[in-house]
């Protein structure tokens, strides 16, 4: 029997409020207007600089918080570095704003940064696409092309960037980070890990409580002229052009909960929201156990054919908002493109050229 999650630390933080979570890391939540109100985001002494992992969303708010807790840093918060996890708005809207005003460099991977860089082009009519192949019902494709795409603050030219890869070893301080890419939830979600310390800043990757989308979005569809691996030789998925049923984030995703339950059972997680914790393994077995029921609700739904959208309501049938419509959708088509790759699901299109999964008999 697996332990259950410890949470050392009773409180958390109030909104631009920080607490110091380890010597030299201390821990800073922003407000965001969603379901869940907040993101961590931690404060790392390096030297005599502060290294900044993440940076909440582009908004008047969270830029004041920052500027707020910039000019209360012990050491005059020189910033030596922005590190981003991932491509989310909630994790890199400020970072073009803090280089600006810092002149830090930026740090994420390149497979990140670059879907930040395609996400305009082509995009309505990527929009429109996925939910029709869905098989969504009018109101819901008119909703998602009215959505205004979330926006991050202008980042600067490619040159600004030190690009993060799997494996590196960052120095921050007197300490070395392993670079861990995390997969699924976006496509190299760079998680920090320090071995000496036993602490993983894990962003979005392990999460105590929340399950992380896993999804296929809207972005992630192959546009007209675009193949299914983009030119960097990077297999496609969030922002990089591959059409259901050939993506698989979820696989990905599999695999990464691997590597982290390697992870020493004591190791101090510092996730970018809820509260820090302990318990890896736990939680990544909890976290298999969830995709393995629904891997069997889908088979069992899919004894008769049925489209994307269908099967999102069956498996979330409280009801949605439009948005959570979209996770719902999105979370389930990876799963099934997941199930097709291991010939457990058919695909075809019908005549209107909607998606069509059934279970192989
Ligand atoms: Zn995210």
């Amino acid at each position: 029997m697996l332990q259950a999650l410890v949470y050392p630390f009773a409180e958390s933080p109030a909104a631009g409020q920080r607490q110091v979570v380890a010597p030299g890391i201390e821990w800073l939540r922003l407000p965001l207007p969603f379901d869940f109100d907040h993101v961590n985001v931690y404060l790392l002494r390096d030297g005599a600089h502060w290294l900044l992992l993440d940076t909440g969303l582009n908004a008047a708010s969270t830029r004041d918080i920052w500027s707020r807790v910039l000019a209360s840093l012990p050491g005059g918060g020189a910033v030596s570095r922005v590190v981003v996890t991932h491509a989310h708005p909630d994790h890199v809207g400020l970072a073009g704003w803090l280089h600006e005003r810092l002149g830090a460099r930026l740090s994420m991977s390149e497979v990140e940064w670059r879907t930040l860089s395609r996400r305009d082009t082509g995009h309505a009519a990527r929009v429109a696409a996925y939910w029709r192949r869905a098989g969504a019902p009018a109101a819901m494709v008119e909703w998602a092309c009215a959505r205004p795409a979330a926006t991050h603050a202008p980042l600067p030219p490619r040159a600004a960037f030190a690009f993060l890869h799997d494996g590196d070893t960052l120095r921050i301080g007197d300490d070395a980070w392993q670079v861990l890419f995390g997969r699924g939830h976006s496509p190299a979600h760079v998680c920090l890990y320090c071995v000496e310390r036993a602490i993983l800043i894990a962003g979005d990757q392990l999460l105590p409580g929340i399950s992380p989308v896993v999804g296929i979005w809207e972005g992630d569809l192959a546009g007209p002229g675009e193949a299914g691996v983009d030119g960097a030789g990077v297999v496609g998925y969030g922002g990089c052009p591959v059409a259901a049923p050939d993506a698989d984030p979820l696989r990905g995703w599999l695999a990464t909960l691997d590597r982290l339950e390697a992870l020493p059972a004591d190791v101090l997680v510092l996730p970018a929201h809820e509260t820090p914790f302990v318990g890896v393994r736990a939680r990544v077995q909890a976290l298999r156990e969830r995709h393995q029921r629904k891997f069997a609700r889908l088979l069992d739904l899919c004894r008769e054919p049925q489209t994307t959208f269908a099967l999102a309501r069956a498996l979330y049938p409280r009801h949605l908002s439009e948005l959570q419509t979209l996770f719902a959708c999105a979370e389930t088509l990876a799963h099934t493109c997941f199930l097709h790759a291991e010939g457990r699901l058919q695909h075809a299109r019908d005549g209107a050229g909607v998606d069509v999964w059934r279970a192989v008999p």
